[in-house]
């Protein structure tokens, strides 16, 4: 396709300047805020709703590079100006949208869905974000600007992004993990693509005041979703739920919120559809987030008057274990559009969470056990209601998290019962007693 389009980086707070895509710049320069991507909407408006679905749908599935994975599917909506040759694709997206059927009638909903994000390249729905970000800095270092690396804290899945994205590429990458905070799945991730890691007796908070302060000199490039690019491809998510239901809305999104960069993802999707008439309503946006790191949450019950930063506790979902969110205040800005709900988990109702969905065959991550979790209460509070139509978006593949389900059936997480535990049956290899056991079980 041949039509001319437009993007750039701009100030959340709405002041002048634009800035191009290809710049290194992560804040407004006049007040020091987040910026976002924008995208000149009347240039996207040379093609009429239809012309899009059609052009979207024709992609799916076909090997013409890059367009067969879901985010450069949409390349004219996420990153327009790139050239096609600097893109750096694992073929992300276009997971699975999982019909929950006996998990959504065990909890009295008709029409449940969990959209499988973690089934990408490195587990994670990071994947969708990162690969246009490492296309971009492929892009930047073919133009000749001085990157001599790229760099991220994380709490396990954006530096397992990062790592392979730019082993795919051939870029140096360094990463920043907080110390026996993440899953040794997650650790392994970088180390085995090569990565400078370090792994920092600090937490996440204190990873990326780090990260932020190398990457301000030295010629090295900051992969954070602090950097808007990740936002542009972690939107996708929207539009891949509602082509999947043939261009219709939910009435429910559930996401977990960290440092929430994907609340506000999910919702600028959204916002794209419907400018571009392809959708004509939006659903409600809810944000999950665990008690022992819910600074969200606190604030959402202040009805957003005021937003505090806290000292994150450990949790189970340690992808979440944040206090101090880079982007909360495009968050709370979406929360504000979509008629936001912030809702919070518990350890012991998020692992159980976990445990109850695996039973119906999922196999979640904890961090999709706090959306989960959040949807049980919601449930119960009559906020969503048995004919509502629910996407919880699984952000995760639970094989990073095996050492959490293993604990969890052998009862060994301190303060959670698990109340769906199982354990292996250990006998001799003898045939009557294995018979006995059977017989036990179907009794
Ligand atoms: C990053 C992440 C989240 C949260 O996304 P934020 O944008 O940080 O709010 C949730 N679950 C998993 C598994 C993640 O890796
Ligand atoms: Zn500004």
């Amino acid at each position: 396709m041949k039509i001319k389009l437009n993007a750039w980086f701009q100030c959340i707070k709405g002041c002048s300047g634009r800035h191009p895509l290809n710049e290194i710049i992560y804040k407004c320069p006049q007040c020091d805020e987040l910026l976002e991507v924008q995208h000149d909407i009347n240039l996207l408006k040379q093609l009429g709703p239809d012309e899009w679905k059609a052009l979207f749908n024709d992609r799916v599935g076909r090997h013409e590079w890059p367009y067969a994975s879901s985010v450069w599917g949409k390349k004219e909506w996420v990153c327009p100006n790139l050239d096609n040759k600097n893109v750096v694709s694992t073929l992300e997206g276009g997971t699975n949208l999982f019909w929950a059927e006996r998990l959504g009638s065990q909890l009295g909903l008709d029409d449940l869905w969990i959209k499988q994000c973690g089934m990408s390249h490195t587990g994670s729905f990071k994947d969708l974000g990162m690969t246009v970000l490492v296309s971009m800095v492929k892009q930047m270092i073919s133009e000749g600007k001085n990157i001599r690396a790229v760099a991220c804290a994380s709490t396990g899945d954006t530096s397992a992004a990062l790592a392979a994205y730019c082993a795919v590429a051939g870029i140096q990458a360094i990463v920043f993990l907080p110390k026996d905070k993440i899953s040794l799945t997650q650790l392994i991730q970088p180390i085995t693509h090569g990565v400078l890691t370090f792994s920092l007796d600090t937490d996440f908070d204190g990873c990326m005041k780090l990260v932020k302060q190398v990457c301000e000199k030295n010629d090295i490039y900051l992969a954070n979703s602090m950097n808007s690019l990740r936002i542009e491809g972690q939107k996708t998510i929207s539009f891949e739920i509602v082509e999947q239901f043939n261009w219709e809305v939910p009435d429910f999104v559930i996401v977990p919120g960290g440092n929430l960069g994907n609340i506000s993802a999910i919702g600028r999707g959204f916002e794209m559809l419907k400018e571009l008439g392809l959708i004509n309503k939006y659903p409600r946006l809810v944000c999950a987030q665990a008690e022992q790191a819910d600074p969200l949450y606190r604030s959402y019950m202040s009805g957003f008057e005021k937003f505090e930063a806290i000292q994150a506790k450990n949790t189970l979902a340690s992808a979440i274990q944040i206090g101090d969110p880079v982007s909360v205040k495009k968050a709370i800005k979406t929360l504000q559009s979509f008629d936001g709900i912030v809702e919070e988990a518990s350890e012991s109702e998020l692992a159980n969470a976990v445990g109850r969905a695996n039973l119906t065959g999922l196999f979640c991550c904890p961090h999709t056990g706090v959306a989960l979790a959040v949807l049980e209460k919601l449930i119960k509070q009559g906020k969503i209601k048995k004919n509502n139509r629910v996407v919880v978006v699984s952000t995760a593949n639970g094989l990073k998290f095996t050492d959490f389900l293993h604990n969890y059936h052998t009862g060994k997480i301190e303060g959670v019962s698990s109340d769906f535990a199982f354990a292996p049956v250990n006998l001799p290899a003898d045939y009557e007693k294995v018979k006995k056991a059977i017989l036990n079980t179907l009794e």
